[in-house]
């Protein structure tokens, strides 16, 4: 049985015609319940000591306080309210809580996180917190792993978490990213793959199977899958050109790669930009089938 990691306090209220799809988050819990993934594990908000282990302790107390400077509440792209703290706090226990799942059962899945825009100073791109970054350092600290892998699939350069662990040799981080897509300005990835844009399935799986390979190079005790949805040929937001087949091959390459190295995997959602909130839950959960599958 794959542990699958949610809380309804993942959906905060935005005002109508948002850009950022926030229905998919209770629409993903509706989805893997008819596909029997219910009941999930629920975490507690995060608290902010947990967020100060990857974020300064500032701008943390700041989201917590509904507090963000307006030029960064703009460069996060959502309202910096009460909800959308709450909703960022929970996501950080949900993706710690994934982990931990995952070290005990060897996959396990949020049904949020992925939050990689946001670095150590602020959030960015829709991300208020570095939940994959929170994660690793509060298991780093609890002394359950030395070493994590991220392992980043979303269309867009993983540049926050790039920046947080940059000097970090215990983190290597890998980004599987269109070239010309935000942001404009890119970190340096442990191992950075930019790909041109409409790039459709094979070519895609031909670089991903060379990334998982040069992946091998670098030892962990985790692995942290970025399984965003957001190079999918009709997503809004993506350049890319990838099929649901695609996607889901993706997805089944990356695990098995993984699980041959013995790595415990948690999965977390990342992007996917579709107005069709159904389909893109739907979209989303071929992750949590394939890992299901995965676990046998
Ligand atoms: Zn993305």
């Amino acid at each position: 049985m794959l542990p699958v990691v949610h809380n309804p306090y993942y959906h905060a209220p935005l005002p109508d015609g948002h850009r950022f799809p926030m229905g998919k988050f209770a629409a993903i819990a509706a989805v893997l319940s008819d596909l029997g993934f219910a009941p999930f594990h629920t975490p507690a908000p995060a608290p902010a000591e947990w967020i100060a282990l990857a974020h300064d302790r500032a701008y943390v107390d700041q989201v917590l306080a509904g507090s963000v400077p307006r030029p960064i509440e703009r460069e996060i792209g959502l309202p910096m309210n009460e909800r959308v703290g709450l909703r960022s706090r929970t996501a950080c226990a949900g993706t710690t809580l994934t982990a931990r799942l995952a070290m005990e059962h060897g996959i396990a899945c949020n049904t949020a996180g992925g939050s990689h825009h946001a670095r150590a100073e602020h959030g960015a791109g829709f991300c208020v917190f570095n939940d994959v970054a929170v994660a690793i350092r509060v298991l780093q600290a609890d002394g359950l792993i030395h070493r994590a892998l991220v392992f980043d699939c979303d269309v867009h350069q993983g540049d926050g978490t790039a920046r947080i662990f940059a000097d970090d040799p215990s983190v290597a981080t890998i980004s599987l990213h269109a070239a010309a897509n935000y942001p404009v300005r890119k970190a340096t990835s442990t191992l950075d793959l930019a790909l041109a844009d409409g790039m459709e399935d094979d070519d895609y799986l031909a670089v991903l199977d060379e990334a998982l390979e040069r992946a091998e190079e670098f030892a962990a005790d985790i692995v942290f899958y970025n399984a965003g949805v957001d190079p999918h040929r009709d997503d809004r937001l993506g350049r890319l050109s990838l099929s649901d087949w695609g996607i889901a091959e993706r997805d089944r390459r990356v695990l098995a790669a993984m699980r041959r190295r013995g790595l415990p995997i948690a999965g977390v959602l990342g992007g996917g930009y579709m107005s069709d909130v159904e389909a893109l839950a739907r979209r989303h959960a071929l992750l949590h089938v394939s890992a299901r599958q995965a676990l046998g």
